[in-house]
């Protein structure tokens, strides 16, 4: 993991990498008719995640850094059984949302399925295709291993009308699932065990969720990627690296068929993330078993949960700028994601405050029916976001993390006698504790200095400890739900002995505070707008969750790294933080 050096990538400036040297190159040498054409080839048989991001702005990238480059959004929905129009949905709104756009180039595979049907003709009639009888297990057991050729398959010698006329009744319907394959004619000895005969149509009786039942013939994978990316003539095909081992045969059937166009392939290291999964196998089986509340769980690696839970399209474009793009397969620390998503966040979020576990404080020398308008800046970051009033009364609720009966040596924040500031108001002395009759503490009484404030005579009085506070009568009740990492270590899916990824979710990825009180704008709190707590963390409100009047925020994430211990509010002295 390489967190600290990346810290150091500038944001603002562009960014290069060995991908797009090439497509610089080509151009200069006047490949591909000067044309810059990528695609991102989504299954939609999931919803995307952060890994699929990489892949998003590197070919959309790629494509808007050329004039006239384009990025097709292609469907790759050659397998009906696990495809869904529910996908096909999202991974529009996830790759808009990021802030990329194909205009009028989306594709599907499945409109290319005449056409693909046509080149395996064309494959048959130039001898390099047959029909195969052989059953999925004697496929098996005649490919061989990368030290033992394989035998070739009794059916491999086929004529070519017979391989005709096989073909058009497979096409037909008249086999059922997994009785014949029309296989590649290539070489059963290969040292590659991809280019050991490898089949390219199977039988499969199922509806497709747009050609009907149209086709029970389907295009494997290496079939139909190849051949899509030619007939949209792509010029680079960018995919990760397991690929690698896949392009001869993507050349090979390329170099078989009249294709008007012949896409270079180029490989990349897939992202992988800290603490957590990012197969969408293993991402449905969380959904399914219920083990998150859905697709965009806040705690989900998918672009759909980091948006509910507050991620911005900025944070996350410059997270996949910051890891940049090499051959070399790695872990990336999910901090470094959340660093992004804080340098954002910092930038961007209203300032406001709140007090998640609340202890009601009576202000003795306070007038009973007082109320002050206290001015707030609302970003310090960005003075344009200008100011606000905040309401200040005789009652107020502090953090009961805030105080400490018996204060430890380090402890800045308020203890009996001892004097705290609260933010944007007065200083507050702490006379009395009030307690019920198990010895809990139910309320402070306490006083403040009255010139204390903003211009006041004793304004600049030098108090360690700065805490956030809110007025009780103007508070709001919301619900507040403390997201953690969904997994207990670092890579969930590769245990040394085994043991399944669901081993290691996080008992504590939510905690949800019922009742916290906060500052009296939030009443209007904005959808999609990031806030921050002041010393707390950034927050977001959960358009999902919320319901008129008892709103619903999601912590998108702290304002430090708090990991080694979970529930720390940052340590004194606090008013250096905003
Ligand atoms: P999964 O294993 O999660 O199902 P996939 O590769 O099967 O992923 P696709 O829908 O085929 O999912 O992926 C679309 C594109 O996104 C592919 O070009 C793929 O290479 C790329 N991609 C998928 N996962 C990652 C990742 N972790 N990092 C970078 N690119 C990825
Ligand atoms: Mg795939």
């Amino acid at each position: 993991m390489s967190t600290e050096q990346n810290l150091s990538t500038p944001s603002g400036t562009e960014v290069s990498d060995f991908i797009r040297d090439i497509v610089i190159s080509d151009l200069a040498a006047g490949k591909n008719d000067s044309r810059v054409v990528t695609r991102f080839p989504p299954e939609p048989n999931g919803y995307l995640h952060i890994g699929h991001a990489k892949s998003i702005c590197l070919n959309f990238g790629i494509a808007a850094e050329h004039p006239g480059g384009t990025c097709h959004l292609r469907f790759d929905d050659t397998n009906p059984t696990r495809e869904d129009l529910e996908y096909v949905h999202s991974i529009q709104e996830d790759v808009r949302w990021l802030g990329f756009e194909w205009g009028t180039h989306q594709y599907y595979a499945s409109d290319y399925f005449e056409c693909l049907y046509q080149f395996g003709i064309e494959l048959i009639k130039a001898g390099r295709a047959y029909v195969c009888d052989q059953t999925a297990e004697e496929f098996k057991r005649d490919r061989g291993t990368p030290t033992i050729a394989g035998t070739p398959s009794p059916w491999r010698d086929r004529s070519v009308n017979e391989n005709l006329d096989w073909f058009q009744r497979m096409r037909l319907g008249e086999f059922p699932d997994g009785a014949r394959t029309l296989r590649a004619k290539i070489d059963m000895a290969s040292p590659n065990i991809h280019l050991r005969d490898p089949g390219l149509y199977r039988i499969r009786h199922v509806v497709h969720h747009r050609t009907g039942n149209q086709w029970c013939i389907y295009p494997i994978y290496d079939y139909a990627h190849c051949l899509s990316d030619a007939i949209e003539k792509i010029t680079h095909s960018i995919c990760t690296l397991e690929f690698e081992v896949h392009r001869p045969l993507y050349d090979w059937i390329l170099n078989q068929l009249s294709v008007p166009a012949h896409p270079q392939q180029i490989e990349f290291a897939r992202l992988n993330l800290s603490y957590t999964v990012m197969s969408k196998r293993k991402l449905l089986q969380l959904v399914e078993e219920k083990l998150v509340t859905g697709w965009d769980d806040p705690r989900m690696p998918t672009i759909a949960g980091l948006r509910r839970r507050g991620y911005t399209p900025a944070s996350i474009r410059a997270f996949c700028k910051r890891i940049g793009v090499t051959k070399y397969n790695g872990l990336t620390d999910i901090a470094l994601l959340d660093y992004s998503l804080r340098e954002d966040l910092n930038k961007k979020a209203f300032r406001t405050l709140a007090v998640l576990r609340p202890l009601k404080v009576e202000i003795l020398n306070y007038p009973e029916n007082q109320i002050e308008e206290l001015e707030a800046i609302n970003n310090p970051e960005n003075p344009a976001d200008g100011t606000r009033k905040i309401p200040f009364s005789r009652t107020i609720y502090i953090e009961q993390d805030d105080f400490m009966e018996v204060p430890s040596k380090k402890f800045f924040r308020l203890s009996p006698g001892g004097e705290v500031r609260l933010r944007y108001a007065y200083i507050l002395k702490c006379e009395n504790v009030v307690k019920d009759s198990e010895g809990n503490i139910t309320e402070l009484k306490c006083t403040i200095d009255p010139d204390s404030q903003s211009g006041g005579a004793t304004a600049g009085r030098k108090i360690k400890g700065t805490i956030h506070w809110v007025s009780a009568p103007h508070a709001v009740d919301a619900e507040v739900r403390l997201y953690d990492r969904l997994f207990t270590v670092e890579e969930p899916d590769g245990d040394k002995q085994g043991r399944d990824f669901k081993t290691f979710l996080n008992p504590r990825s939510l905690e949800v505070i019922p009742s916290a009180k906060l500052e009296r704008g939030l009443k209007n709190a904005i959808a999609g707008r990031n806030y921050q707590f002041e010393r707390l963390g950034y927050f977001y409100l959960d358009e999902k969750e919320s319901k008129p009047g008892a709103p619903v925020f999601t912590r998108t994430v702290t304002l430090k790294d708090s990991w080694i211990k979970p529930d720390a509010i940052p340590v004194e002295p606090t008013a250096k933080r905003q």
